[in-house]
């Protein structure tokens, strides 16, 4: 038995005594030179670089729980098979970070590069395939056309449609699988570990990590934000970064400007623990449901954010029947199994559908949000440039195209590569 497995068992008979918390519980202090709204991943890894970067006293403010937004509630899929250049550059990177985030964090985010097959299934899908493939090779991210023949070698259990007749009601499936594209870098993390690893590292790097503390308004001099107003307490700092996701609106409004962003809820759900029979990430653009199969043997379930805009954490029942119905239709022999439990989270959404890691309209107020469905892949790069951002005021090679002034400069970022484009 290894000395951890021992350890853990001597703890769990002990009932959990003495045991050091993964990080502090600091009292707020008066002023920080940097304050962070949001205690998701990327607010955390974002106060991880920034106190790497010795940027000074920082704090994370967040009003629930770390990790209790959508960082906590998303499907985990990691991969950076994105249409538009500025986007596939960002995604591999952040893809790099992940290969080396256990390490860097000392702390297991079970990171499982296990490769995605997208599924084509009309001839518009393998044409924005096709272009996604040449973008993606110039920036040595591999993705590459596959047959069925292939595909059903990968994942038996898939029905493919391919055999019967093509019109509907004739047998055979009405949108047959015409092939796929196999993205082996694609893969999973614990969602929960990823929050906890950056928040335990950036406690030791003394960043005051402050749960439990809802940001209610701001105090400004002019367009520069002089004092931050929370349920414990107002605050001084020289410096903001938000980062909400789902809340980026409310928080902006807050501080008197307006954001081009629309509020969706977005269901997953996971099934009862299957046999392991599944050993890639699989996604259905053409009918909206991606599915992978954790290592717990539970299915996990995405397909795309609900008809309506809300801010209501459950979901619409008809997208969970249709994403439920897609399933079926995928893995016929999966009918009978049970769903565990199903939930949603609230996602940002730009009309571009591409992120905004940004400056804002105020002097000294920071911007990463707008991560729709895909901001969980995003963490590790997102906290890397938009630590540099706060700290220099200026956005590097790599983020400058996200920027809020796109939408005013007539140059938006039309992405196809997430669930929230729809397709
Ligand atoms: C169902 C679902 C599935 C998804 N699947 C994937 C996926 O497979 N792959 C992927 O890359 N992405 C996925 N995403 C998207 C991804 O989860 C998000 O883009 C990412 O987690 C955003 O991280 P964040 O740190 O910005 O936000 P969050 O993790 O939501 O953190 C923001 C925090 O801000 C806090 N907050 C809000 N307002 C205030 C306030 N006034 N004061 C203080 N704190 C405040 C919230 O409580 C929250 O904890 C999915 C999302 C959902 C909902």
């Amino acid at each position: 038995m290894s000395y951890s497995a021992l350890s853990l068992l001597i703890h769990a008979f002990r009932g959990h005594r003495d045991w050091k918390p993964a990080w502090r519980e600091p009292e707020l202090k008066p002023a920080y030179d940097i304050v962070i709204i949001g205690g998701g991943g990327h607010g955390l890894a974002t106060a991880f670089h920034l106190a790497q970067l010795g940027a000074g006293t920082i704090a994370v403010l967040e009003k629930g729980w770390l990790g209790g937004g959508n960082t906590g509630r998303n499907t985990a899929v990691i991969r950076a098979n994105y249409l538009r250049e500025e986007s596939v550059r960002f995604h591999a990177h952040s893809m790099a970070l992940w290969n080396e985030l256990s390490s860097t964090l000392n702390f297991n985010v079970m990171f499982s590069p296990r490769g995605q097959i997208d599924l084509i299934r009309t001839w518009g899908k393998l044409r924005d395939l096709r272009r996604r493939a040449a973008i993606m090779e110039r920036h040595g991210v591999e993705y590459d056309l596959i047959s069925t023949r292939r595909i059903r070698e990968m994942v038996p259990d898939l029905d493919l449609g391919t055999e019967g007749a093509i019109e509907p009601g004739f047998g055979g499936k009405r949108l047959p699988v015409l092939g796929g594209a196999w993205h082996p870098g694609a893969g999973v993390a614990r969602h929960d570990a990823v929050a906890w690893g950056y928040a335990r590292a950036a406690d030791a790097l003394g960043v005051d990590i402050i749960q439990n503390c809802e940001v209610t308004g701001f105090r400004r001099d002019g367009q520069r934000v002089t004092a931050i107003e929370t349920t414990r307490g107002s605050i001084s700092t020289s410096k903001v970064g938000v980062a909400v996701a789902g809340h980026a609106g409310v928080v902006a409004e807050l501080a008197g400007f307006r954001l081009p962003v629309d509020t969706w809820p977005l269901v997953a759900f996971v099934s009862e623990p299957l046999k392991p029979f599944l050993h890639t990430c699989i996604n259905c653009p053409a009918t909206q449901i991606y599915v992978n199969q954790s290592d717990k043997g539970e299915l996990v379930i995405g397909g795309g954010p609900d008809r309506y805009r809300s801010h209501a954490q459950k979901g619409d029942w008809e997208t969970v029947e249709n994403v439920t119905r897609s399933l079926i239709d995928l893995f016929p022999r999966l009918g009978r199994v049970k769903l565990l439990r199903q939930w949603a989270g609230m996602i940002d959404v730009a009309y571009d559908t591409s992120p905004i890691l940004s400056r804002s309209p105020l002097d000294n107020l920071y911007l990463s949000v707008g991560w729709g469905s895909g901001g969980f892949k995003a963490i590790p790069a997102g906290g890397e440039a938009f630590a540099k951002l706060i700290v220099t005021g200026m956005p590097d090679e790599l983020i400058a195209p996200f920027g809020l002034d796109r939408f005013q400069r007539g140059r938006p970022l039309f992405e196809t590569a997430s669930a929230s484009a729809r397709g």
